[in-house]
């Protein structure tokens, strides 16, 4: 199989020739076709298999499809991993790939990140790449003691704004996460570890409601970290007519489970 089979369009093909990729993998040259004919999907893959791109090409193509809605509606793509090296190294592809739709991509974990996120938030900002519901209507000022602050009249938080940053300290998780609403708002794909993608929808700082492709990579890993009860209550906040893509290097009792609940009638591939 070459990369033309998959049909992908020149600005695309241009992206994969650039990361001088010379042929697809075995799990994307399995996986892909299945994907991108809208299929859930199962890849028992490991890390250096290309599974990554086997996901994501596809999602990139499936976010393309439904380009009518507008930005700000929350996301499309969906993508839970293990921990916050994963999530990373997929939010790092998505946004080299991405970047040739103007696709934006955020990535949420927990731990000690939050400056970063932080960090990433000021950089949109800054940017002016932001779209939330009022886009346009954000505005940003600094008060007397140099605190930043986005206002924005369409936050959901019952909150009217974001401090990003009091000087030189980063803003509270509790205002991180507000932040994370407008940041999040603008984006169609997110990448988190499943604990901070739960304190999301608790407080309400993304609606998973247009999120129509859902990825869970490396499901044995994130049940082994204990992640099984985020990862069910994740599944059952993504609305049911979703695609699904499930990734695992093992496929454990548990594992097969999940796919029962979560998966409808998936191809299965394997490398
Ligand atoms: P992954 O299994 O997704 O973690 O990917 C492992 C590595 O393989 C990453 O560094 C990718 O950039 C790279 N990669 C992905 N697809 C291909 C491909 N078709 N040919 C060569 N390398 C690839």
């Amino acid at each position: 199989t070459s990369f033309a089979h998959f049909g992908f369009d020149e600005q695309l093909m241009k992206a994969i020739r650039k990361s001088e990729y010379t042929q697809p993998t075995p799990i994307q040259a399995a996986g892909i076709p299945a994907a991108l004919s809208g299929r859930d999907l199962i890849g028992i893959a490991r890390t250096g298999s290309g599974k990554t791109a086997a996901f994501l090409w596809p999602l990139l193509i499936h976010i393309m499809d439904q380009k009518e809605l507008g930005p700000g509606d929350g996301p499309i793509g969906l993508i839970l991993a293990p921990t916050r090296e994963l999530a990373q190294q997929i939010y790092m592809e998505a946004k080299r790939f991405g970047k040739v739709y103007n696709i934006r991509c955020v990535c949420c974990y927990g731990g000690g990140s939050k400056w970063e996120q932080t960090k990433a938030l000021e950089d949109m900002f800054s940017k002016n790449t932001l779209h939330s519901p009022s886009a346009g209507q954000n505005s940003t000022r600094h008060d007397d003691d140099d605190n930043e602050f986005v206002t924005c009249p369409g936050m959901q938080c019952g909150q009217r704004r974001a401090v990003v940053r009091h000087g030189a300290r980063a803003c509270s998780p509790a205002e991180l996460l507000v932040g994370l609403y407008l940041y999040c708002g603008g984006a169609e794909i997110i990448v988190g570890t499943p604990g901070r993608i739960i304190d999301l929808i608790k407080c309400k700082a993304t609606s998973l409601s247009r999120v129509t492709y859902l990825v869970l990579d490396e499901a044995d890993r994130m049940f082994d970290m204990g992640f099984e009860p985020q990862v069910r209550s994740i599944c059952n906040h993504v609305r049911p007519d979703r695609q699904a893509l499930l990734f695992s290097a093992t496929f454990p009792r548990k594992v097969e489970r999940l796919v029962r609940d979560a998966l409808h009638d998936p191809v299965r591939v394997q490398h």
